[in-house]
């Protein structure tokens, strides 16, 4: 984890303040925008377009965000603030940003209750941690489901497996 975990995490944290019964006020957004700058309105973008997704999983209601980036998706643990997009690993971790895109879009989704929800079974839990770790780790290629970058591969029912 990143050595700057705790300051992302209390910069993120901000939001929960700053979001009062799942609203987003103007002074509120000019707060945001603030701190966090142009990152923020992407990430206020990707909220709106739908693009965070909160997975649960049955019977044990282990949560996993999913957030749907341009070239691919990241999945997110809310307490642990931490993203494999480049410009985590360029500007957090080196602490020119306080968070990527997709650490606020995941947080002020789940303040304002804008996300997807999508239930899966625990059993297919470790196969799809397996393909979001993968990919994670590979750049993303085209897939059925992701003209323009904007759904996910795991939107509907449907899981694709490889295997
Ligand atoms: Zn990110």
């Amino acid at each position: 984890m990143s050595v700057d975990g705790g300051r992302t995490l209390a910069e993120l944290e901000r939001i929960d303040g700053v979001v009062g019964e799942g609203k987003l006020s103007k002074e509120g957004m000019a707060k945001l925008r603030e701190t966090f700058g142009a990152r923020f309105t992407a990430a206020l973008r990707l909220v709106r377009r739908g693009c965070v997704k909160k997975y649960v999983f049955k019977p044990s209601g282990r949560v996993r965000w999913i957030v749907v980036g341009n070239e691919r998706e990241y999945l997110i643990y809310d307490r642990a603030p931490y993203c494999h997009c480049d410009d985590f690993y360029l500007s957090v971790m080196n602490g020119s940003a306080k968070a990527c895109k997709h650490l606020i879009a995941q947080r002020l989704a789940s303040q304002l209750g804008l996300y997807e929800v999508e239930e899966e079974s625990d059993e297919k839990y470790v196969r799809l941690l397996e393909e979001w770790r993968k990919v994670d780790a590979l750049p993303r290629t085209k897939g059925p489901n992701v003209a323009g970058g904007r759904r996910s591969r795991w939107s509907g029912d449907e899981v694709h497996s490889p295997y």
